[in-house]
């Protein structure tokens, strides 16, 4: 069956679903997709839109709009994040959706891809209001989630606790507990070793192989990380016992940085105080834009989409970014990077230790048997350093960057999967 697929959606102004569906066009033509499959991958299964209505802390009733996609589910149930971000749009849960996708398959565990996000601003939000929040946006979506079905997480602004409550939620519903239709959770009930520092600790493993490929040292070499939360600070804590030596933050209200480098548990303290990094005493100030330009040797972005654009993509001085945010760099971007010789380990590769150990953690839960820490990291080790080389083998093979590697690894496996189960009915 051939089909001819309209890709008018690649011309518009670029947004980060058309952004995640271009990514896909390229590596289709590069490892010779089908059309057919081609474009079966290139829409989601499933896109559940919600209203979630809230009684606030003032008595008043708010209704906020909920996604919930389901990409494609070939190889196994959905998995991905749920997002609370007043900037959340369907076309980034979808986006979002597609990445998690190949994200699973390139680290080769048996899920599919699916993501969530409530357009609502938790800052400005109560406790109370966040759980009635999580609550409902539970109820709404639990006709599609479940431990066979689909497994949200944590991502941009939700946390363990909401991931408890989520858990609650769906339990309660069912009449008994059910651990395993979320993972992130916190460990007294269910949650697995090793998550919360997961991503971060992938992400060094991979950038260690990449220091590797590079021939350079680790000890010492110059790390600049925008965003510190899950993702952000802990690479921080994590990459400085390695060795590395950080040398400038940021996160949404402004940075800071020291080209000698930054104290980081002075610096996670200041966090924990004050909220934000910014007006930290060991170091001069910085915006969160110049973070991305700092002399270093190790960029990682962890925070939002989009910020490395063919304007500041030519100002970047590191020699690897480390996409530890999913999707922080636009395709002209990744062009420019590439042709001056960056190594950029992608968003699919580079923070796929988080749901390496969803994954974990929702065996676990299944098997209702837990492990111990030091079951987890060398796991978790094996399947990043395997993602690792697998995708630099195809990048280096064909002359390409890591992410078209790390795509054509990825959507091979789903496509192979795809075929194998054929069409139902
Ligand atoms: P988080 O909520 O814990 O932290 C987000 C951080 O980004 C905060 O420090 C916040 O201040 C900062 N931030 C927000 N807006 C910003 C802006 N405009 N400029 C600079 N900083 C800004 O979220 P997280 O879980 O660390 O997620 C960060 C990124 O990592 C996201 O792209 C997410 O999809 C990705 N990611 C997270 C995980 C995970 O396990 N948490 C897994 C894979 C990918």
């Amino acid at each position: 069956m051939t089909t001819s697929i309209d890709r008018s959606a690649t011309q518009a102004p670029v947004n980060v679903w058309n952004m995640a569906q271009r990514q896909l066009d390229e590596v289709a033509r590069l490892i010779g997709l089908s059309d057919s499959i081609h474009e079966f991958l290139r829409e989601p299964k499933r896109v559940l839109e919600v209203s979630v209505p809230v009684r606030m802390d003032s008595g008043d009733l708010r209704l906020f709009r909920g996604y919930r996609v389901q990409h494609n589910m070939s190889r196994g149930p959905g998995k991905g994040g749920i997002r609370f971000h007043p900037d959340v749009t369907l076309d980034e849960v979808k986006a979002l959706a597609m990445w998690m996708t190949w994200k699973c398959a390139l680290v080769n565990i048996p899920f599919g891809g699916a993501k969530g996000g409530v357009i609502c601003d938790p800052k400005n939000m109560s406790p109370s209001e966040l759980e009635n929040l999580t609550r409902r946006f539970t109820t709404e979506i639990s006709i599609i989630i479940g431990p066979e079905k689909d497994i949200p997480a944590p991502d941009v602004y939700t946390t363990p606790q909401i991931m408890a409550w989520i858990m609650d939620t769906f339990s309660m519903q069912h009449g008994y507990s059910i651990p395993g239709v979320v993972t992130g959770k916190p460990i007294a009930i269910g949650g697995s070793l090793g998550r919360d520092k997961a991503t971060a600790r992938g992400c060094l493993f991979v950038v260690d192989e990449a220091m590797r490929v590079i021939d350079r040292p680790i000890e010492g070499a110059r790390v600049a990380i925008q965003g510190f939360g899950n993702a952000g600070l802990h690479a921080a804590e994590l990459m400085t016992e390695r060795g590395y030596r950080v040398v400038a933050v940021s996160d949404s209200r402004g940075g800071v940085a020291n080209a000698k480098g930054l104290d980081v548990k002075g610096l996670i303290a200041y966090k924990e105080e004050t909220g934000a990094v910014a007006g930290f005493g060991g170091g001069e100030s910085l915006n969160n834009k110049d973070v991305l330009e700092y002399d270093c040797d190790v960029l990682v972005p962890a925070a939002l989409e989009k910020v490395i654009t063919k304007d500041n993509a030519p100002k970047i001085k590191a020699k690897i970014v480390a996409e530890a945010a999913n999707g922080p760099t636009l395709p002209e971007a990744d062009d420019i990077l590439f042709d001056r010789g960056i190594l950029v380990l992608p968003d699919i590769l580079a923070n796929a230790g988080g749901v390496t150990v969803s994954y974990f953690e929702w065996v676990q839960n299944l098997q209702e048997n837990f492990w111990e820490e030091d079951e987890i990291t060398p796991r978790l080790k094996m399947k990043m350093t395997r993602a690792f080389r697998e995708a630099h083998e195809k990048a280096t093979r064909y002359k390409i960057d890591m992410r078209k590697g790390a795509y054509a690894v990825a959507v091979s496996r789903v496509a192979e999967a795809t075929k194998l189960r054929g069409l139902y009915p």
